[in-house]
């Protein structure tokens, strides 16, 4: 679905109204997605609110400041520990209220999926921060489960186990389950059932376990297959009633504990929610009924992110708040218990997204900021300039004198100075063109868009030509940003979801230039090609050499980490834990650093190593220095800077243009 068309000329013009931080927050539309933890400080700088009530400040110039001191290279994921305990409060808090508001009688436990983001520090601060809600683990596959399993401490905390499962992994949950932890199977397949029972009986264990079902509900957008008929996860209510007889025939009904589904990652719409909440607790009620004696009711992920600002039908926003989905879980299936007169389970949800995504914050670089080429202000042809050059400079100058013109007259001056590149483009593949002459034809090509679509703009028309509509994306500038979109946003390049990108200061400044931020790798989809509010460009500030300008990119923290590629062999970024604290001078302290991946790591990863490397280049530099081609003492510093770039960062070193 096409966003709606954001009421704003898209292309800037000056002007003397004042600018205020304020206005910055809303160009970037930061109340729609920061849920209150980003907002805009005076001085024009991104401010993270932290703390109970959100009312610790940090500044992350002054958190980026003072990471640079120390060294630390770009891009760089700040990760704000404050806001991961916020929103696992919030998350709690909500159901929380809604059992009480509704006199519901089970409990709320959320279990943390890992796969959203792995990192072991990530997954025991989550387990910190979880603690005071006896929050648990969820794992998918056979590796997550040996990471998550030593990670619980005590015999309460529950470690949900979902994915295929091969022998072994089931063998491992049963070893779980064996020293007394609540590690709980959920099968996926009637097979995987079988396989269960045979190595429990082996042990001698009752080996609890927990079903996900495939629903006839399907979820909507672009995770839907996760649910319904064409799901690939799930078992079906005919294999349902195959392993419930089984159960009966055992008479082992209490092993049945908890019944699963999942929807699939960002449920847009709440209605979808409802709908399977309802179809699962009426499953639910019913092997109730035939004596099972279910415990927990486990409504998977899908508890969306407003990565896209508003909602409106796409997928990347969702219709409903923390709270309403809460409400709507707990009201759904105290209204199915109720009447069908079985008891209230206890609610599990496995949230990834809603709790890790706002968490982390990318920091990058501008490289630089290139616009189309300008014409010099006092360029006059002479006598010896072609014919074209000429024209177009008469196109110009007549634009120049009337700034009132109407829509056919633009569009026959944008169609003679198309036309006239043209033919100074034909004309130089001949050869009856030289060089220069073509570069000024392009620049004088260049001052006419400019000229026209400023006086387009200022018609306000709603109804242009597609020449003239188009002529603003034609003259977006380009800002080259340090860092690569396949390692950092790898959702935006494989799904086309958008992030919130903004300046990361003088956002008290008004900004002045448009531009698509593209990456560092060679690759033409390297770029972000979407920003908030549905734009093609992003407004940014013009970038003066010397002084660092930075961008930050928001609600990277679910899924972006772990499934980076290494396009380029740009490898992981450097990573900082920050903590809010009101008795430090600025507010916050700095955990830990993780450092990015240096050159060498990289390399490895693909079979490359520096001694190898090194004795090769070495090779190479002798037969230099034996040839004359170089002295022997400035060879070997040329090797010795060879073997220091092992070292060094996959990105780009800003450090050096000095
Ligand atoms: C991926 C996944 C989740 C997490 O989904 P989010 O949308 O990140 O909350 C939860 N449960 C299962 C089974 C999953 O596969």
């Amino acid at each position: 679905m096409k966003d709606p068309k954001v009421e704003r000329p898209s292309v800037i013009q000056p002007s003397e109204e004042p600018w205020t931080h304020e206005d910055a927050e809303d160009l970037y539309m930061l109340p729609a997605w920061g849920d209150g933890y980003f907002s805009v400080n005076e001085g024009g700088n991104i401010q993270v609110n932290a703390g109970e009530n959100q009312s610790s400040r940090i500044d992350v110039v002054k958190v980026v400041d003072s990471l640079s001191q120390k060294g630390v290279t770009f891009p760089l994921l700040i990760r704000f520990q404050d806001v991961l305990m916020g929103r696992i409060r919030q998350l709690n808090e909500a159901f929380s209220n809604a059992i009480e508001e509704q006199a519901y009688l089970g409990t709320y436990t959320s279990v943390y999926p890992i796969k959203v983001n792995q990192l072991h520090e990530v997954v025991e601060e989550l387990l910190e921060a979880g603690k005071p809600y006896g929050m648990g683990l969820e794992c998918g596959s056979k590796a997550e489960l040996i990471a998550a399993l030593p990670l619980l401490e005590d015999n309460k905390t529950l470690l949900i186990c979902n994915g295929y499962k091969d022998r072994p992994m089931l063998d491992l949950i049963l070893t779980g389950q064996q020293i007394g932890k609540p590690v709980i199977p959920v099968i996926e397949k009637y097979d995987e059932f079988v396989s269960w029972n045979e190595l429990a009986k082996k042990r001698k264990l009752d080996a609890p376990f927990g079903v996900r079902l495939r629903l006839t509900t399907a979820g909507a957008g672009k995770w839907a297959d996760s649910g319904g008929d064409l799901s690939k996860f799930g078992i079906s209510i005919p294999e349902l009633l195959r392993v419930v007889e089984y159960l009966v025939e055992q008479e082992e009904l209490e092993r049945f504990q908890l019944l699963h589904f999942h929807l699939g990652s960002q449920i847009s719409d709440i209605r979808t929610l409802k709908k399977a909440v309802r179809e699962i607790t009426q499953v639910y009620a019913q092997l109730l009924k035939r004596g099972l004696t279910i415990k927990y009711l486990d409504v998977g992920g899908g508890l969306g992110v407003n990565y896209g600002g508003g909602y409106n039908g796409s997928d990347d926003a969702i219709n409903y708040s923390l709270q309403e989905y809460a409400n709507a879980i707990v009201s759904t299936l105290k209204d199915v218990c109720d009447t069908e007169g079985v008891p209230h389970p206890i609610i599990i949800s496995e949230s990834g997204r809603a709790l890790t995504a706002h968490h982390s914050v990318l920091v990058m670089n501008a490289i630089g900021l290139y616009g189309k080429d300008q014409i010099e202000a006092d360029f006059k042809p002479n006598n010896k300039d072609h014919r074209i050059v000429m024209d177009q400079f008469e196109t110009l100058n007549w634009l120049s004198a009337d700034d009132e013109m109407e829509i056919p007259e633009l569009l026959e001056a944008y169609h003679d100075a198309a036309g006239k590149r043209n033919e100074a483009d034909t004309l130089f593949s001949l050869g009856y063109m030289p060089l220069e002459q073509k570069a000024i034809v392009e620049k004088l090509y260049w001052a006419i868009c400019r000229k026209i679509n400023a006086q387009v703009h200022r018609r306000d028309e709603d109804l242009l030509p597609p020449e003239l509509e188009q002529l603003d994306s034609h003259l977006i500038d380009q800002c080259l940003c340090d860092f690569s979109v396949f390692q950092s946003l790898l959702d935006h390049w494989a799904i086309g979801q958008r992030f919130p990108i903004v300046p990361l200061q003088r956002l008290n400044e008004r900004p002045t230039r448009r531009a698509t931020l593209v990456d560092l790798t060679c690759d033409s989809d390297g770029k972000v090609s979407s920003y908030i509010g549905g734009n093609n460009f992003l407004e940014m500030h013009s970038i003066e050499s010397g002084v660092p300008y930075r961008f930050c990119i928001f609600l990277m923290g679910a899924y972006q980490d772990i499934m980076g590629d290494t396009h380029n062999l740009f490898g992981r970024v450097t990573e900082a834990h920050v903590y809010a604290d009101d008795e430090e001078p600025d507010g916050f302290y700095v955990e830990k650093i993780l450092p990015g991946t240096p050159v060498k790591d990289m390399l490895a990863l693909v079979q490359y190593f520096p001694n190898d490397l090194y004795s090769r280049m070495n090779k190479h530099i002798r037969a230099a220095i034996q040839n004359g081609s170089i002295k022997a003492s400035a060879g070997y510093k040329l090797l010795e800077r060879y073997a220091e770039s092992f070292n060094q960062s996959t990105y780009y070193d800003q450090s050096k243009n000095v």
